[in-house]
């Protein structure tokens, strides 16, 4: 038996240390997180993807009385992206939250669920997706959907 090891690098900074793009999905995504539906949860999640011809698209958490109905800011984002521009590859999604309190002061990764979702949409585009996590003040990023998920399940575990 050997132990393996798994690297984990991402970029980490300052709202300000990101390019004039990015710092103005960060504002689209955070407009976007002011319309979620959360009435249960409170917790206000906003996304804005960029795709590589240059349109924006934004969404958020929607929530429902049956809580598992409910759908993560990333998913409902991606999936609009994907219904209807499924041809035009994803450049970059950016992922903001508030609670009652304000903006987040730590930046939000996405969960579990989002990240296999966001590993399948780059695998289907075969180029890489950044992914920046914006709080407050400070960001997070990586380069790749793939580098969020070690051991990842895809398509050639089927085969
Ligand atoms: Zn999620």
């Amino acid at each position: 038996m050997i132990k393996k090891e798994w690297n984990f690098c991402y970029e980490s900074g300052i709202i300000e240390e990101l390019t004039t793009t990015e710092q103005e999905l960060v504002q689209q995504a955070r407009q976007a997180a002011t319309e979620a539906y959360a009435p249960y949860s409170h917790f206000r999640v906003g996304c804005a993807l960029e795709l590589t011809d240059g349109t924006i698209l934004t969404g958020n958490n929607q929530e429902n009385a049956s809580y598992p109905c409910g759908i993560c800011a990333e998913r409902t984002t991606l999936h609009y992206a994907q219904a209807t521009h499924p041809r035009t590859p994803i450049k970059r999604l950016i992922i903001v939250a508030e609670n009652p309190n304000g903006l987040t002061s730590n930046p939000l990764p996405p969960c579990g669920l989002c990240r296999q979702s966001l590993l399948e949409a780059e695998n289907r585009q075969a180029s890489p997706l950044r992914i920046i996590m914006a709080g407050s003040h400070e960001y997070w990023a990586v380069d790749s959907a793939a580098s969020l998920l070690p051991l990842q399940f895809d398509a050639k575990n089927l085969g």
